[in-house]
């Protein structure tokens, strides 16, 4: 439950088209508010599973404030976080940069060393966490593996799709 809590929000790429600006994270789910109503549900019902759930479907909605931005209070519809990776010019003129503007986003990510050192901080991170606090589930890491199969894969397809032009 806390494993899909992490991570669950990023299915709402299924509804991009509904969007402000075709990001999906403008979505309620990539705001706070689903991590409060977890965290306090939790609280409520005095159920700590729910509880570190809420926590870590919040440190997906933070850690998503490092490099494009969220839109953490929904409300507000402001894009806010550090957005590391994040240029108005570029994103502008994205669709006459690139055949398929997700190519913008992954080549842009990758190649930036601080976030690619920043994903190997929190790999191991990971790996201690759930060593130290519930070995049992360790095997559960084979679905780390296969996101980032997943990514690495659509990684190197954008790149051939877009060196044929
Ligand atoms: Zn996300």
């Amino acid at each position: 439950m806390i494993i899909i809590a992490s991570f669950i929000c990023d299915f709402d790429i299924f509804f991009t088209k509904f969007a402000r600006d075709l990001n999906h994270r403008n979505l309620f789910t990539h705001s706070v508010i689903p991590s409060l109503f977890l965290f306090l549900g939790g609280l409520l019902m005095n159920w700590i599973a729910m509880i570190i759930s809420g926590l870590a479907y919040f440190l997906h909605i933070l850690v998503d404030t490092f490099d494009w931005g969220t839109n953490f209070f929904y409300f507000n519809h402001k894009n806010l976080g550090f957005g590391m990776l994040y240029s108005k010019e570029e994103v502008d003129k994205i669709y006459i940069s690139f055949k398929n503007p997700i190519a913008y986003f992954d080549f842009k990510y990758y190649k930036n060393k601080t976030v690619l050192s920043l994903e190997i901080f929190f790999f191991i991170l990971m790996v201690f966490s759930i060593y130290f606090f519930s070995p049992k589930f360790f095997y559960l890491i084979i679905f780390y593996f296969l996101a980032l199969l997943l990514h690495i894969l659509r990684y190197y397809h954008l790149k051939k799709f877009e060196q044929n032009k």
